[in-house]
């Protein structure tokens, strides 16, 4: 029985979409709030065994089209990606676009060539990661049919990012994001609006103290 891999989460907006694996964790997996990937050591798939799922989904796409049975234990994936329109794809996991430019690129035209409906590929990635990217290699991942990047921001003070282990400052999310806005692809960013808690929401303790005493 041939089947694919898939990774534990997806924006909501993805809920009906294929769900392509280039990575399994997150090279960072260290923010305060967050267990998508705890105990799961982040690796980078080979290219082959990515284009080989994208293979088995397109069979089991014709199969599911043809009325054909299918036994994959991953096919109800297909099923709903299919009874969703079919047209839409994400990237998985927490950073997949940490991969190599080169193997991000032979994957988007793989995925182009077996699944030309797709019309919409989005995935998550960190700040950090697009802003070690160039703009070049962005506008070729675009070029190849990604449309849109997922970031998770949380907040744009920099006292609180650390306090949260972000990983990232407000100017990596600015860097980040612009490189991501410059190469014309969407860019998605997450915030979370009571992240701070009341002792931070209006400025830091030693920012509260000083405006107190004027
Ligand atoms: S960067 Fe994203 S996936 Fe990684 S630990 Fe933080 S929130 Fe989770």
């Amino acid at each position: 029985m041939n089947c694919f891999e898939t990774g534990p989460i997806r924006p909501p907006s993805e809920a009906g979409s294929y769900l392509i694996r280039l990575t399994r964790g997150c090279p960072w997996n260290k923010c305060g709030f967050c267990r998508s990937y705890r105990g799961l050591a982040f690796e980078i798939r080979d290219v082959a065994e990515v284009m080989a799922d994208i293979d088995v989904m397109a069979s089991i796409r014709d199969d599911l089209k043809s009325g054909k049975p299918v036994l994959d234990q991953n096919a109800y994936l297909v099923a709903n990606a299919l009874h969703n329109g079919g047209t839409t794809a994400f990237l998985q996991d927490g950073d997949s676009l940490a991969m190599k430019p080169d193997a991000v690129r032979r994957i988007l035209a793989h995925l182009q060539e077996r699944f030309p409906e797709i019309t919409r590929i989005t995935s998550y990635a960190r700040s950090r990661t697009m802003a070690s990217r160039s703009v070049a290699d962005l506008v070729s991942y675009r070029e190849l049919g990604l449309t849109r990047i997922h970031i998770g921001m949380e907040s744009g003070h920099d006292p609180l990012l650390e306090i949260i282990k972000k990983g990232a400052t407000a100017d990596v999310h600015i860097r980040g994001g612009k490189r991501v806005v410059e190469a014309g692809i969407e860019l998605s960013e997450y915030i979370m609006p009571g992240l701070a808690g009341r002792e931070l929401v209006r400025g830091t303790p030693s920012t509260r103290r000083a405006s107190s005493m004027r």
